[in-house]
């Protein structure tokens, strides 16, 4: 079963197919002539609006099933900022440094460093939404960055019951405990046959 992927994010794209790989005899791809689409404007208002409106789009393209995921970090003392627009919290063309320091200075001085990141995965054949899923997963925002991997808000994001950030997680660590991660198990999970494919 092949599952394509529309995601111009290099690093969720590398989760994508990590999980993929856990899911025996799903081949997840990037979409064919990805890049030379014109990007989906996100004008919904929620993950869920989101990752629908991203998967119908792009979804047309695709010669198959096809999934988008609309994600970001919600901190509680922000009123939940930046939500759903974590990816341009600091402007339209910010990096994840940009990002970062961004959150640090809206938090300087702020004892409340609860948040949590969140993933909808919406799946869709053609016209049809498929499913939607959803994963949440809580952590802290630490004061400085620590570890170099994963992407986005990971050096930031402190996740105690394995005492590190995301950034200091491999990809496989984190997504077993992500919010990413849970979206994407529930979504293979839903597939014709996941039974006898198993998964991790
Ligand atoms: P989207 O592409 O509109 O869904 O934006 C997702 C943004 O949320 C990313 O650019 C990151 O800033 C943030 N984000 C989502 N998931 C993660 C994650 O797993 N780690 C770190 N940052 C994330």
């Amino acid at each position: 079963m092949r599952l394509y992927a529309a995601t111009g994010n290099a690093g969720k794209l590398r989760e994508f197919r990590l999980a993929a790989e856990g899911h025996g005899a799903v081949e997840m791809e990037l979409l064919p002539g990805f890049e030379r689409i014109a990007p989906c404007i996100e004008d919904g208002l929620t993950f869920e609006e989101n990752a629908v409106r991203k998967a119908l789009y792009y979804g047309r393209h695709a010669p198959g099933l096809l999934f988008a995921d609309d994600s970001g970090l919600e901190v509680e003392a922000l009123d939940d900022a930046p939500g759903i627009y974590s990816a341009r919290f600091s402007g339209p063309n910010a990096t994840d440094d940009d990002n970062n320091r961004l959150l640090l200075e809206k938090l300087r001085g702020i004892e409340n460093r609860a948040a949590r990141f969140v993933c909808v995965i919406a799946l869709v054949e053609g016209e049809v939404v498929r499913g939607t899923f959803k994963g949440a997963v809580g952590g802290e925002i630490l004061r400085e960055p620590r570890g170099a991997g994963g992407f986005g808000y990971d050096p930031l994001f402190y996740f105690a019951p394995l005492g590190c950030t995301f950034g200091e997680l491999t990809a496989d660590r984190k997504l077993r405990v992500s919010h990413r991660g849970q979206a994407l198990r529930a979504m293979l999970e839903s597939l014709p046959g996941a039974e006898e494919r198993g998964g991790k």
